[in-house]
C-alpha cells in the first residue's frame, strides 16, 4: 500500500464493480439486488486497510481467526469513520476461542457442528447475551470441507436453534474451488435445503451466506443473501472475472 489515495479509490472503484455485478447477477436471477449482503473479508489486510475499505462505503468485514477479529476492533476502536462497521466470524472456530468471539462478531458464519452450537450456547448464556449464528453445511461433501452434513442438518437443526443463547439465523456453505458448475450446485443444494428445513421446523432461516470472489455472481443467482468476498475487495492484482 504504497498509495494510500490510489489503493483508497482503487476501493471505491472496485467495490462499485462488484456491487454492479452483484445487481446484474439478482436480475437474471429475477430478484432484488438489496436482497443480497455484501461483507468485505478483511483477513489477509491490516487495520489500516479495514478504514480506508470503510471510507470506501464496505460496512460489514469478515474475518477467520479470532485474535485477528480482536486485534482489529480493538485497533479500530473509537475510529469516527468505523461507526457503524461490523465484524462477523467466518472461520472455523474452536471452542477454546469461543469467548473471544462472542459479544464481539455480529454473526457466526461457521457453526459447524452441534457441539460448538452447544458450546456457544452456554458461554452466551453464562454471559447473558444472545449470539447470531449460521449453520455451516458441508453441502458439496468434500472431505476438506467442515460442517454439519445435509443429513446433520436435517435431524439437529431445529434442536440447535431450540438452544438457548443462540438465535439461527440461517445456513452458510463453502463451494469447491475453480468449479462453477460444482459451486452451482452446493449454492443451489443450500437454497433446497434451507427450505426444506423451513418447511419441516418453522425455523425462518432468511440468511444464506454463500458465494466468494471467484464465484459470487453463480452465489446470487442461487439464492445467496450473505456473499463474503476477500480478494476481490482488497487485492489490486486481483482480476474479476469476464
Ligand atoms: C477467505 C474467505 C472468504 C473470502 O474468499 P475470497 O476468495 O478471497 O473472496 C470467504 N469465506 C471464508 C470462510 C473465507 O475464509
Amino acid at each position: 500500500m504504497s498509495d494510500v489515495f490510489s489503493y483508497e479509490s482503487f476501493l471505491g472503484e472496485r467495490r462499485r464493480e462488484v456491487l454492479e455485478r452483484v445487481a446484474r447477477a439478482a436480475a437474471r436471477a429475477g430478484r432484488d439486488a438489496s436482497e443480497v449482503e455484501a461483507i468485505a473479508v478483511s483477513k489477509t489486510v491490516g487495520p489500516e486497510e479495514v478504514l480506508l475499505a470503510k471510507r470506501a462505503g464496505w460496512s460489514a468485514f469478515g474475518e477467520n481467526r479470532p485474535q485477528e477479529l480482536v486485534r482489529k476492533l480493538e485497533a479500530l476502536s473509537g475510529e469516527p469513520d468505523m461507526a457503524g462497521a461490523r465484524f462477523d466470524m467466518i472461520g472455523n472456530l474452536q471452542k477454546n476461542k469461543i469467548n473471544q468471539v462472542i459479544g464481539r462478531a455480529a454473526l457466526i458464519h461457521s457453526v459447524s457442528s452441534a457441539h460448538l452450537a452447544e458450546a456457544i450456547s452456554s458461554r452466551c448464556v453464562a454471559r447473558g447475551i444472545v449470539a447470531d449464528v449460521l449453520l455451516e453445511v458441508n453441502v458439496s461433501g468434500e472431505a476438506t470441507k467442515s460442517g454439519l452434513s445435509p443429513d446433520e442438518a436435517r435431524t439437529g437443526a431445529e434442536g440447535i436453534a431450540a438452544l438457548p443463547g443462540i438465535r439461527v439465523l440461517g445456513l452458510m456453505t463453502m463451494a469447491p474451488a475453480r468449479d462453477a458448475d460444482a459451486a452451482r450446485r452446493t449454492f443451489s443444494g443450500l437454497r433446497e435445503l434451507a427450505a426444506e428445513l423451513r418447511g419441516r421446523t418453522g425455523l425462518a432461516l432468511p440468511t444464506l451466506s454463500c458465494g466468494m470472489s471467484d464465484d459470487f455472481e453463480v452465489a446470487v443467482e442461487e439464492g445467496s443473501t450473505l456473499i463474503r468476498l476477500g480478494r476481490c475487495v482488497f487485492d489490486q492484482g486481483y482480476a474479476l472475472s469476464r
